[in-house]
């Protein structure tokens, strides 16, 4: 039964918690949390080891092989059957090993994009992990955080938080901390309650942990749905295309034993062969690789500054054809400083000073002021003229009672002040947000020409504005007043003067810029700021040929399909609100265009969750963006998210490359298998070669591909469609091609050999298999450089499997053990040497692939 906090004081929660108000000590907290567990609300179902073990194992065709191999055992074959186990068993270990590590690095990712909470412990403030919190932990709360467990609050500065995810209501509930009487049951009625998953949208509270993970509210909902995995799209084409694959193999399988059959092979040996052929050439380490190599890209983008909170977003990040950025933080080195400073009077001097840090969340302590840069860059402007003891005795002598918060709608706020029974208003904003507050004979023209010069040597104004209030106005203020009573209020202004502030653009952020142009990919920024403020940054920057700005406002005249019309001529939008930023991503979607969009904004969230890409700020943004965002900027540069577009390009790169080197592996021995008996030679290969050509060539040189570095022309060629097939860019024809080339070399060997009546001919053929792997492996690393330019060491991962696989081969063809299980003879000097010769043949015809492919002029793909 849950104790009811709602009814308790803020004392009796403290006491039954056993906390105070300093928080927890850090020993007492690591104890809860060992005993209580983490605050987390499990999605889906952890994996297990034996069950992914299991998995392996449910292969319908390594069944078959099982049962093969020990009727085999049976028939005397020992020695087949013991090779078979352990091969099978090397297999499915492998597929383990790499279905675990891919659970591995997706269980990464997840902790990696965890929420942080602002916590007291031993009365310490220290932003934690949201899992690690335990009840009876203090937390503070601001506008923008997702409430990270169930609290019961102990202050609150209007705090307002909308509870729609756990109660459907789309009304907003202010909170308070007073106890509630017996009989207060609904969730939505517990107003001195916080509940994990709920948002807090506006002002300021405290309070003590009480539930946390399935215990919470949103915890007993949740966990009686847990979620599906999510798959990336390319992972489920690769398990679509797998499956079908399988069928196809299947077929020619069956057909390759029953011509064999037909032929007067021994029906069980003929099985064996058939049944290890489609072991062998069903990819069914495929989507597990691909899983690998978009996981581990993922870990190198945090290394980078991108942190991966969804993975299909590392694969969809080479498609991004258009990026949408925030100007402040991101293009911007967000290290702002007060330029430029006009009263509209002399004498109204002082009180513009009193109305920058009066009108202002920031702190100032201990000589530094702390919070929105904004605010801070006006505080230290103050401090610099005025001297600190202005700004405490200053807002010492005029208290705040009331506040309207600044929103990116709004675009200005307000605070109201008591002095005794007096009370002021003051309102600071954007030029046009004042101007229409002010009281008419305010108006003046000269102003008006002043913000735009000023905008337009882009710089950010802001205009602040007072009123005295009236004794009965001051009287029906309070901390609770609803922003509706409040800004009735925000009318007949006094203008006190403008501030102008610089905000320097990065200077990495005009050369990612142009890597950006050379990649095919469109910057566009939107930001709050004033058109001519967006406009000179974006000249500073080199970002638009043209300089058409969109505002915000003639974006509320335009209709849809106005819009459509011009987002694929216009790079800047200024004065732009949250919601119309979602209007612009549809629009460029709608436009065929695939989107990455910045933002850090509580009302961000739904233009994050429509773009193709949701991008949130590490530093600056809200725990709400953040949550509803596919990647987090750590460093909140711009730059970074070229960086990551690169990185995406070139693991989708290598994924294709070893999609393509293992179905070309694949085809190579199907047709092999399969012409030999057409052409009238005796079978190739033996189950175990077929299986150990598998096994060396499926596992280490693939995965090796995956740490490829990236082609040369990477950034200087366009995004690839979203929706291109693996198979587009000549890769289809490359499978077939090199594998038909590979089997003809290797049957060319094997009726050679034969024909001179050599005896070790098996053993040629299956060196010539082997190593031609080895040779398109090491051809296949680049699509367009040939390999002497690319330098044959610059993948080490790749050099080592090369020379391990190798020695393993010429173990199984000199040891004398080995020839015995794996049916080996040693091979002459003279015999390895025209195997190797056969081998290279398919290195070198992949090298002139590369030559031809260059020659002829680029056909963009199509599908
Ligand atoms: P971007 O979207 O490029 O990051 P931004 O998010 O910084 O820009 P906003 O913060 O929405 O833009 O600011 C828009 C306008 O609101 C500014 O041009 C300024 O006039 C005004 N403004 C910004 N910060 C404050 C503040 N703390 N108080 C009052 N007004 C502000």
């Amino acid at each position: 039964m849950k104790t009811a906090y709602h009814h308790l004081s803020s004392e009796q929660v403290l006491k039954e918690l056993n906390s105070s108000k300093n928080g927890l000590s850090e020993d007492e907290a690591t104890a809860r949390l060992s005993r209580i567990g983490e605050n987390i609300i499990p999605t889906s179902k952890p994996y297990s080891i034996p069950a992914l073990l299991l998995d392996q194992l449910k292969d319908a065709m390594i069944f078959i092989l099982l049962i093969a191999a020990f009727i085999a055992g049976l028939l005397g074959e020992w020695i087949d059957a013991a090779i078979i186990f352990t091969i099978v068993f090397i297999n499915s270990l492998t597929g383990f090993l790499q279905a675990y590590h891919a659970e591995k690095a997706i269980e990464a990712i997840r902790r990696m994009a965890t929420i942080k909470t602002n916590v007291i412990r031993g009365n310490k403030l220290m932003s934690i992990d949201a899992a690690a919190l335990v009840p009876g932990d203090i937390v503070t709360i601001e506008a923008g955080n997702i409430i990270s467990a169930d609290l019961r609050l102990l202050e609150s500065a209007t705090l307002l938080v909308d509870e729609s995810a756990l109660t459907g209501e789309s009304i907003s509930v202010y909170k308070s901390v007073q106890e509630l009487p017996d009989g207060t049951v609904a969730v939505s009625d517990q107003v001195n309650m916080a509940f994990k998953g709920t948002i807090a949208v506006r002002g300021r509270a405290k309070g003590i942990v009480v539930y946390t993970g399935r215990q919470t509210e949103i915890g007993k909902i949740a966990s009686m749905l847990d979620r599906k995995k999510l798959k990336t799209p390319l992972q489920q084409r690769m398990a679509k295309f797998s499956k079908n694959l399988s069928v196809l193999i299947l077929i020619i399988c069956t057909i390759l034993f029953v011509l064999g059959w037909l032929r007067g092979e021994k029906p069980f040996p003929m099985l064996l062969v058939a049944v290890s052929l489609a072991v062998a050439a069903i990819p069914e380490a495929l989507p597990a690789l691909v899983t690998i190599a978009l996981a581990k890209g993922a870990s190198r983008l945090v290394k980078q500054n991108a942190l991966i909170r969804k993975l299909p977003a590392v694969e969809t990040l080479g498609s991004v054809n258009t990026i949408c950025t925030d100007k402040t933080g991101t293009i911007t080195q967000n290290k702002m400083s007060v330029q430029r400073l006009q009263s509209s009077d002399e004498v109204l001097r002082s009180q513009l000073f009193l109305a920058m840090i009066l009108n202002s969340d920031a702190l100032y302590q201990a000589g530094i002021a702390s919070g929105d840069p904004t605010e801070t860059a006006l505080m230290d402007y103050v401090v610099k003229h005025m001297g600190e003891d202005y700004v405490r005795t200053g807002r010492h002598s005029y208290p705040r009672i009331a506040e309207i918060g600044f929103t990116a709608e709004r675009k200005c706020m307000s605070t109201f002040h008591a002095d005794g029974s007096e009370g002021l208003l003051i309102c600071k904003g954007s030029a046009e947000q004042i101007m229409e507050r002010l009281a008419s004979s305010e108006l003046d023209k000269a102003l008006v020409q002043l913000v735009n010069e000023w905008s337009a040597a882009g710089l950010r104004v802001l205009a602040f504005a007072y009123r005295p209030l009236k004794i009965e106005e001051t009287k029906t203020i309070g901390a609770h007043s609803a922003e509706a009573t409040l800004s009735v209020l925000e009318t007949n202004l006094v203008l006190l003067g403008y501030v102008g502030i610089s905000d320097p653009p990065r200077k990495e952020v005009i050369q990612a810029i142009k890597e950006c142009r050379q990649a095919g990919i469109r910057v566009v920024m939107i930001t709050g700021d004033h058109p001519e403020t967006a406009r000179a940054i974006s000249a500073d920057i080199g970002l638009s040929d043209n300089q058409n700005v969109l505002s915000g406002y003639e974006l509320t005249t335009m209709s849809h399909a106005q819009l459509k019309n011009c987002v694929l001529h216009t790079s800047v939008f200024a004065r732009v609100s949250p919601a119309q930023k979602l209007d612009i991503v549809t629009a460029l979607q709608s436009q065929g265009q695939f989107v990455a969009m910045t933002g850090d904004g509580v009302n961000d969230a739904p233009a994050l969750k429509a773009s193709n890409i949701g991008i949130a700020m590490g530093i600056a943004g809200s725990d709400v963006s953040r949550e509803a965002a596919d990647m987090i900027l750590l460093d909140d540069n711009f730059t970074t998210i070229v960086k990551a577009i690169k990185e995406g390009r070139r693991i989708f790169d290598n994924i294709r490359k070893f999609v393509r080197y293992i179905m070309t592996c694949n085809s190579a021995e199907i047709l092999t298998l399969f012409l030999a008996p057409l052409l009238g030679l005796p079978l190739p290969l033996l189950p175990v070669h077929i299986l150990w050509i598998n096994l060396v060539t499926d596992g280490l040189p693939g995965i090796a591909l995956a740490s490829e570095k990236g082609e040369p022309d990477i950034m200087q060629r366009p995004p690839r469609p979203a929706a291109e097939s693996l198979f587009a860019h000549g890769s289809g024809t490359h499978i077939i091609w090199v594998g038909s080339l590979m089997a003809a070399v290797t049957l060319v060997v094997q009726a050679v050999a034969l024909n001179l009546g050599n005896v070790h001919w098996q053993t040629m053929v299956f060196t010539v298999l082997s190593f031609s792997q080895l040779g398109h492996v090491m051809a296949i690393r680049s699509e367009k450089v040939f390999l002497f330019r690319q330098g044959l060491f610059s993948n080490k991962p790749l050099i080592v499997s090369i020379i391990v696989t190798l020695i393993l081969q010429l173990t199984v063809i000199y040891l004398p053990a080995a020839n015995t299980i794996f049916k080996t003879q040693p091979l002459s000097l003279v015999e390895l040497s025209l195997c190797v010769f056969a081998a290279s043949i398919v290195f070198h015809a992949v090298e002139i692939e590369k030559w031809i492919k260059a020659r002829k002029p680029a056909v963009t793909s199509t599908h």
